[in-house]
């Protein structure tokens, strides 16, 4: 077997996610023989490093030989069985050390098995919370421009990637969207928290006029990950929280992306001390091994739902791998690494090592910002460096950079015009190093024509 025979065996058959598979008329397509650590290998015994950790899933590596043993070890014992009326004891394991681990407040726990499942439940449980209260009237979400939550037709609607969305407006609910905190925008001089502080003036509006018909706020913490890994200060998750109080309007947290380590503390929502009235958690949850998902919420939520049948109340949303116990081995397995290893100290020294490694791209005159929260790290490309003028989607700037680096073993797929390193946690100095220099050559070339 052979990257060619697989890719024309594969390209007969399969329609792959994210893709205009015409690309691949021209664009290799890379099957994979096995991972290791960062390491992916293909057929040809091509290695690339996976700095994008397949997108946003792995922390520890891939064949982690941790997660690998507990993952064997389930198998053996119990493979799944459904979670309505039957329980399992990986999945009370998980949920009791989620709570502990979670900001205060998180007492519930509603297993899903993906993001997008997780954001859905999120959404249908503040409404219908709202709902068995007595305030039928709150059908609304406030959402950011510029954000992500996923690919359902729910999760788009409370989304704002019109790459992702513009096509099924059509069939969207339609939420309130509030301009992004994301410092990218702001003023020359003006400090990432004055910027967010500055622009919460516009949800703080949006919630005066809308908040009797609002069930909730979502936001992705921190960093818009799919929005082009734009950033913002923790002093506006603060503002949120105080406002959503005063409004009587939920709080949903999306960490399915920025949760468990990823920008320098376990959860985002730390950096600014809050507890969301609800938390969605998936990606790295499994360390990038299997698809499992959570949404946590109160017990006064949970409350709003408990009472006899005849009431109607309940909450009867399930999907039929929900809570899969071998999903849940792999999550255990992971927070063990977390609580044994010194994970986010160790990564404190891994973010600064890979600020340094691009720090020389600062004056780069088509590098219009490099930023960085904890373990993500992302480079704009720009026509015009003081202007910050984009480069038209259309030229494919980025497409060039994952061509240079896919030749120079390096798996870096930009989102637009945005270099992102968003690396495994176990990637070691020289492996940064290297994956600097190709990024670095990767936008010279992409860039070198004007
Ligand atoms: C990836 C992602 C989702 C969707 O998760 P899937 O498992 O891909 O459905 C939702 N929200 C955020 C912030 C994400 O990054």
């Amino acid at each position: 077997m052979s990257n060619k025979a697989l890719m024309q065996r594969d390209l007969k058959i399969l329609w792959h996610p994210c893709t205009q598979m015409k690309d691949h008329e021209t664009l290799p397509l890379i099957p994979i023989r096995r991972g290791k650590g960062v390491w992916l290998e293909d057929f040809d015994g091509n290695r690339y490093i996976d700095a994008i950790s397949s997108w946003w899933v792995n922390l520890f590596g891939h064949a982690n030989p941790r997660i690998n043993t507990a993952v064997k070890a389930q198998l053996d014992t119990l493979e799944h069985v459904l979670l309505a009326g039957f329980s399992h004891e990986p999945a009370i394991r998980l949920a009791e050390q989620l709570v502990q681990i979670t900001p205060p407040g998180l007492e519930r726990c509603f297993f899903a098995d993906n993001g997008s499942t997780a954001v859905e439940v999120a959404l249908k449980m503040s409404f219908h919370y709202w709902r068995n209260t007595g305030h039928s009237e709150k059908t609304r979400f406030i959402t950011l421009t510029n954000s992500y939550h996923g690919e359902t037709l729910a999760t788009l609607a409370v989304g704002d990637v019109a790459l992702y969305k513009e096509t099924y407006e059509p069939l969207l609910m339609k939420a309130i969207t509030v301009p992004s905190p994301d410092c990218f925008t702001r003023d020359e001089g003006e400090s990432w928290a004055e910027h967010s502080k500055k622009m919460f003036t516009r949800m703080e509006q949006a919630l005066a006029q809308y908040a009797d018909q609002t069930c909730a706020v979502i936001v992705e913490p921190l960093v818009q990950c799919a929005g082009n890994m734009r950033m913002y200060h923790p002093a506006y998750l603060q503002l949120l929280r105080d406002a959503c109080n005063r409004y009587n309007v939920h709080l949903i947290a999306d960490e399915i992306a920025v949760g468990f380590g990823r920008t320098g503390t376990l959860f985002a929502c730390e950096q600014a001390g809050i507890s969301p009235d609800f938390m969605c958690l998936s990606k790295g949850l499994t360390g990038g091994y299997l698809p499992l998902s959570l949404t946590l919420t109160s017990e006064q939520i949970y409350q709003a739902f408990y009472d006899d049948y005849e009431k109607l109340t309940a909450f009867l949303h399930s999907h039929s791998y929900t809570g899969n116990p071998l999903g849940c081995a792999a999550a255990l397995a992971t927070l063990d690494i977390f609580a044994n290893d010194n994970v986010i100290e160790h990564n404190q020294q891994t973010a600064r090592i890979m600020g340094k490694s691009v720090a020389h791209l600062e004056d780069h005159p088509h590098v219009g910002e490099i930023r960085q929260t904890g373990m993500v790290l992302a480079i704009e490309m720009v026509k015009d460096k003081a202007s910050r003028t984009p480069y038209p989607w259309q030229e494919r700037r980025g497409l060039q950079v994952y061509r240079h680096a896919l030749e120079r073993g390096a798996l870096l797929r930009p989102l637009g015009n945005v270099i992102y390193f968003m690396p495994p946690y176990v990637i070691n100095e020289e492996q940064i190093r290297q994956l600097a220099q190709i990024a670095t050559e990767g936008i010279e070339l992409a860039t070198g024509d004007d």
